[in-house]
C-alpha cells in the first residue's frame, strides 16, 4: 500500500544475474504500488563486511583488550559508530519491511551480506538483553529473505542430500531477524535457476511479481523450531 517502506539488501555482484532480475522486479512491483523503496547494493557500494575497531569512530573504551560487542554499543549510545553503519540503521529504521536478496552461500548468506547483519545489527539498535526475540528492538518491523540455489529442490527435501531447506533458514531467520524483534514473512526460493530452461526461470521471476502483488495480505510464519524442524 502507498506510503509503506521497504528496504531491500541485495547481494550480487552482477545486476544481470538471476538475483539482479528478482531485485528489480521487487524494486518495480513495490513502487507500482506506491511503496517507497530503498536499496542497499552491497557490492555496488564496496560494503565492508568486517567487524572491526573502524567501525567505532571516535574513540575506544579499551584500547588495550578490544571488545567489539561492547565498543559498538555504547559507540551506538554515543552516536560514534563510523558514518556507513548510520547509514544502514536509518534505512532500517525507516522501513517496514526487509528484503533479503541472495544467492545461497555454503547453505547461508554471501560474506558480505553477513557483515551487515554482524555491523549493522548493534546492541541498543536492534536488541538489548532482555529486549530480544519477540521483544527485540526491531518489533513491527517484516522480514523476507529471498533467495536463488545451486542444488534442486529434491536436493533440499526432508531425508535428501541436503536436508530440508528450513533447516538452514534456521540460524537467518530465528537467529537474526526474529532474534531482533523482527516478524518472518515466508522465504521466496528459486531452485537452481542456472539449470532449468528458459522458460522455468520466466515462470520462477513471474510468481515472484505475483506473491509481490499480494504481499502485504500475508501473515508471518510462526517462527518457531516447530517451523523449521518438525
Ligand atoms: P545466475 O547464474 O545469474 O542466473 C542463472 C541464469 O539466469 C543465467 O543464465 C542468467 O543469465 C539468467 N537470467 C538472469 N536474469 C534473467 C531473466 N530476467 N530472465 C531469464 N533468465 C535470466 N548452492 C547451494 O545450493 N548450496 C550452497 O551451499 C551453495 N554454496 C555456494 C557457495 C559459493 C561460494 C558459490 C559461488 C555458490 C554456491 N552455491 C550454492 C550456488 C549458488 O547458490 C548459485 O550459483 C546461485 O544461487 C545462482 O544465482 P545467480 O543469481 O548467481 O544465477
Ligand atoms: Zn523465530
Amino acid at each position: 500500500p502507498p506510503g509503506r517502506k521497504v528496504l531491500i539488501v541485495y547481494a550480487h555482484q552482477d545486476p544481470r544475474s538471476f538475483n539482479g532480475s528478482l531485485k528489480s522486479i521487487a524494486e518495480e512491483e513495490l513502487r507500482k504500488q506506491g511503496c517507497s523503496v530503498t536499496i542497499s547494493d552491497l557490492y555496488a557500494m564496496n560494503f565492508e563486511p568486517r567487524a572491526t575497531r573502524s567501525d567505532i569512530a571516535d574513540c575506544l573504551l579499551n584500547p588495550e583488550e578490544f571488545n567489539y560487542g561492547v565498543e559498538m554499543w555504547e559507540a551506538y549510545k554515543r552516536g560514534g559508530l563510523s558514518s556507513d553503519l548510520v547509514e544502514e540503521q536509518e534505512k532500517v529504521q525507516e522501513a517496514d519491511l526487509l528484503i533479503f536478496q541472495f544467492p545461497l552461500y555454503w547453505f547461508s548468506m554471501p560474506a558480505i551480506m553477513k557483515g551487515w547483519m554482524d555491523r549493522v545489527l548493534v546492541q541498543g539498535f536492534a536488541h538489548e538483553f532482555p529486549n530480544c526475540y519477540d521483544s527485540g528492538l526491531l518489533k513491527n518491523k517484516l522480514a523476507l529473505f529471498s533467495f536463488t540455489t545451486g542444488g534442486s529442490r529434491e536436493m533440499y527435501s526432508k531425508g535428501s542430500i541436503n536436508g530440508d531447506i528450513r533447516y538452514l533458514l534456521w540460524p537467518i531467520q530465528h537467529g537474526i531477524m526474529h532474534f531482533c524483534g523482527v516478524k518472518l514473512l515466508a522465504p521466496h526460493i528459486c531452485f537452481a535457476p542456472e539449470y532449468v530452461p528458459e522458460e522455468k526461470r520466466r515462470e520462477m521471476l513471474a510468481a515472484w511479481a505475483q506473491r509481490l502483488k499480494t504481499l502485504w495480505k500475508e501473515e508471518p510464519i510462526d517462527c518457531s523450531p516447530e517451523w523449521y524442524f518438525k
